[in-house]
Order: structure tokens, then sequence, then C-alpha cells
């Protein structure tokens, strides 16, 4: 293979067109680094109603293309915008499928009846578009289930295409407990009846079918978002039914921790929070936890630390786990807390509750704000993210760049980016607790709170080694493409 690929990144989320969580910034970011690096790098994903912002413009790059999957003609067209913020004057062209009978729909994701289709479709397009613009991938990178049947449409549907002859695909999995599993009609309605034989026989035969496993069982590599998640999905507990399949491919299955995208969170450089600040001059960030508070409706104390959360309100996230252990901590200690979310009605029916219990203590905005999110990062003092299991996690790691150290479960890519502070040697940049449950959560708040003390002179001194700590290491993707690139060298042909 050259040392510079041609690299097709298919993804059901691209910030900031489309976003619901750390795939959209993974998906902009990866390939900004890779473009940084050379590498000829083209997005696809689905133009939804929400990407057609009025200030957005799009050149038409296939007027129409015409699919028949399953006897069904689908026709859809494909416009081109640049992905914003590439540096070096590079390019990564963003390729939206239009399809307004697929995706013109408020949500990215829905439950509708077609939701395998949606996708199926995006898969298929994804290698039409090459087709149709001469694009010549060496690797097809795909994301999640959404896009895991790429790797069989190469191995079968496509197999007539020279242009495809030495094409690769990289599936990454951003979190197994989404796998797209569907009935067996699946199978006709996305084209692939004449490839049943491929499809997992036992569960063909229970009338159903799971994308995400097609993508692991014909990838030629997978990826996954943490070393420590991908030693966790090949076991019964975390690899929600697909384990033994991973184990059977763990010689191409690998753990790469997610950077963060330094260009839009950096708390030198933010231009989302009133007073940028750094390691060496901390005290700007004391402006913005002013700020947060204010426009949160609580009162400044400078010496009462405050607690950050921005998260889908999932069950994945632990917040069940705060259910008990939050009210009986905002009774006793002297602490804030701003909460940005939204998700399952019972947790924000929890958090509404506890800003109504906690009037002075508590508040909680529902819905989702980026400029919000950058201001709780930045004007938070520790930051709270108990997920029961997390792939890699952004938050935390926007947390230790802001000098907000997280209080974290020990799993998944939590475990590999937060270490547990030692006072003693000042070694550690957040707080860890082990066990899920509420003794454990009960712990990593205390040794946070015991930690800020009480808020000045030596115990600030303290805080402040734990703050630069975190602020100082180093996670943008500058370090992880290095990884990607040897994925992709590992599995040229000839290798
Ligand atoms: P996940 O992908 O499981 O949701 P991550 O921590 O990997 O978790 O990524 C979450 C991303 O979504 C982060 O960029 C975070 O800031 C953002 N996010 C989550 N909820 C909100 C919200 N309510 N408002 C703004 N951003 C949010």
């Amino acid at each position: 293979m050259r040392a510079l690929v041609n690299v097709l990144f298919v993804s059901s989320e691209v910030a900031p067109f489309a976003k619901t969580g750390g795939l959209g910034d993974v998906a902009a970011a990866l390939p900004r680094a890779l473009a940084a690096r050379g590498h000829d790098v083209r997005i696809v994903m689905p133009m939804y109603a929400r990407v057609k912002a009025p200030d957005r413009t799009f050149e038409t790059v296939i007027g129409e293309a015409v699919l028949v999957l399953g006897g069904t003609r689908i026709v859809f067209s494909v416009h081109t915008a640049d992905l914003p913020g590439v540096p070096g004057g590079a390019k990564v062209p963003v390729y939206f499928v239009r399809c307004s009978g697929l995706y013109d729909r408020p949500g990215i994701y829905t439950s509708d009846h077609d939701e395998h289709l949606r996708f199926a479709v995006l898969s298929w397009a994804s290698l039409v578009v090459c087709q149709r613009l001469g694009f010549r991938p060496d690797i097809v990178h795909a994301n999640d289930w959404q896009t895991s049947l790429i790797p069989l449409l190469l191995r079968t549907m496509f197999t007539w295409d020279r242009l495809f002859a030495g094409t690769r695909t990289v599936l990454t999995i951003h979190n197994i407990g989404h796998q797209g599993t569907f009935g067996k009609n699946a199978l006709g309605d996305a084209g692939l009846a004449d490839a049943a034989h491929h499809f997992h026989q036992d569960q063909l035969r229970e009338g159903r079918i799971n994308f995400l496993l097609t993508g692991i069982l014909y990838a030629n590599a997978i990826t996954t978002v943490s070393p420590t998640y991908a030693r966790e999905v090949q076991t019964p507990e975390h690899g929600v039914g697909l384990d033994a399949f991973l184990r059977q491919r763990r010689e191409v299955l690998f753990g790469i921790l997610n950077g963060i995208d330094e260009g839009e969170w950096s708390p030198e450089t933010d231009a989302r929070i009133p007073q940028p600040y750094s390691a060496e001059d901390l005290a700007g960030k004391e402006v913005n936890k002013r700020a947060l508070l204010e426009g949160a409706g609580l009162r400044y104390y400078p010496r009462v630390p405050v607690m950050g959360v921005v998260s889908r309100l999932a069950w994945q996230k632990g917040f069940d786990l705060c259910m008990s252990v939050l009210p009986r901590v905002l009774a006793k200690r002297q602490v804030q807390l701003v909460v940005l979310g939204t998700g399952e009605p019972q947790y924000e029916k929890f958090f509404s509750a506890l800003a109504f219990q906690f009037p002075k203590q508590v508040a909680y905005k529902r819905g989702f704000s980026e400029p919000l999110a950058h201001l709780i990062e930045a004007g938070s003092d520790m930051f709270l993210m108990p997920s029961r299991y997390e792939p890699c996690g952004l938050n935390q790691m926007y947390s230790l760049r802001y000098g907000t150290p997280p209080i974290v479960h020990r799993t998944g890519g939590l475990a590999d980016t937060v270490t547990p502070f030692d006072a003693g040697r000042r070694s550690g940049n957040g707080f860890v607790f082990d066990h899920f449950d509420e003794s454990g959560l009960g712990y990593g708040v205390a040794h946070a709170l015991a930690t800020w003390g009480s808020g000045e002179g030596e115990d600030r001194e303290r805080w402040r080694a734990l703050q630069r700590n975190g602020m100082r290491a180093r996670l943008g993707w500058d370090e992880r493409v290095n990884a990607y690139e040897m994925v992709y060298r590992m599995i040229a042909p000839g290798r």
C-alpha cells in the first residue's frame, strides 16, 4: 500500500452537520486528522432534514442514482460540502445522500418500520458514490451498525467492479449496545436476499438479522474506541451477545482511544466561553464559574465546588446511582450541581425534581446545547460521569483539558484516561470508583469533596496540582491517528 491512502469514511452522524453523541465528534475529527497527514479522505452521510441549515450551501455531484433493493426502486441524489475545520488547507468533502422519503425526518435515528432500510441505503449509496465519482478507496471505514453491511456488500454485490479490487474494510464499534437487529424481512429489503448464506444461520432461522454482527464477521479489521473496551466486549458481561464472535476475531480487533478535537475543545482558545484560561493561569476559570452559575440562576460562592454533568440521560450513563446518592450528598455537603442533558424521562424527572428540592444548589437544563456544554466544562470545578459502561467517553477528556477533574466509574475508556489522584505523590488526574453501586459512587464523590477540602490555602494548591495533571495530558487526535494508520497498513493487500 502507498504511504498515503484513499479513505471513504461512512457514518450516520458527522458534526457539525448531525450529531447525537460521540460518534458525531469522532466522524469529523478522525477524518480531519487523517487529511492533515495527507490522506485523501471523503465522508458519506445522509442528508437529514437538520443538515439543510439556511447558511449551508451544497454542490450537486450526482443528480440522480437508482438502487433496486428487494424489488423496490430507490432514487437518491448526492450533494457535497466541505468539512469545516480541516487544518493545513487540506479538504475533506462530505457527500450527503439525499433521499427525502428516508432521511427527511426530525430525528437522526427513528423507531420507524424502515429504520433498517434507511441505513442499508446509506451503505449501498456510499459505494455508488465511489463508482460515480471514480474514487478508488484503499479503505472503507464503517462505523457502528448503521454502516456494518458495507464489508459484506463489497464481498458480494460489488465484486464485479475492479474499482474495489484493492479495497479493504475497517469497522469501528463505538457502542456495542446498539446492534441493528431486525426481522429477517430486512434481508430482502436491503437487497441482500441472494447473500442470505453469508448471514448467521442460527439467527436467520430464529427470524432475525443483526447488522453489527455482519460487520464483525466480514470487516478486514475491527476497532473499538479504547483498549479497555476492546477487552471488555470480548466478555459475556459487556459483549451484549457478540463476545464470542469478537473473541474469534481478536487477531484483528484493536482498541484505539478517541482523541479530542483541540480546535473545538481547548480552554486557551474556546470562543464559546467568557474567559479563556490555561494550566499556567487558572484565574480565568473563576470568571467562567461565575458566568455559569449566574446563567443557571444559582449564587456564586468561590469556595463551594460546582459539579457539572453533560450527558445523554440514558441507562448506560449510570444516573440511576445518582438517584440515591446525590440527594444525600446535597443535603449534607456544601456543593452545587449544574446538569445539561436530555434522554429517558425518568432521569429528566429526577434532575427536575432535584433542582426543585435543592433550588439553591442544583440547576438542570433539559436540552442539547453546544455553548452550555462548553461553559459547564469551563465553569465547573469537577465533572460527574458515573457510566455503567463507556466505550471511550469524550466528556471526561474535555473535563481533563478544562481543569475540571472527572469523577468516573472504572470502565472502558474512563479507565484508560482517568487515573486516581494521590494527594501524597500529587499524581493522578481525577477520581475513580471501582464498584458500580451506590457506595462506589458515594466513595468517588466523597474523595473528590475531601480533596477539594476548604477550597482555599493548601487545599487549593493541592487541587491546582490535580487540575494541572489533567490539563497537561496529551489528548488530541495527533496521538491517535498513528494507530489507525497502522491498522490501515496492516490490512493492505499483499500483507
Ligand atoms: P456518547 O457518545 O455515549 O453520548 P460521549 O462522551 O462519547 O458519549 O460523547 C458525548 C458528546 O455529546 C460530547 O461531545 C458531549 O458534549 C455531547 N453531549 C451530550 N449531551 C449533550 C447535551 N445535552 N448538550 C450538548 N452536548 C451534549
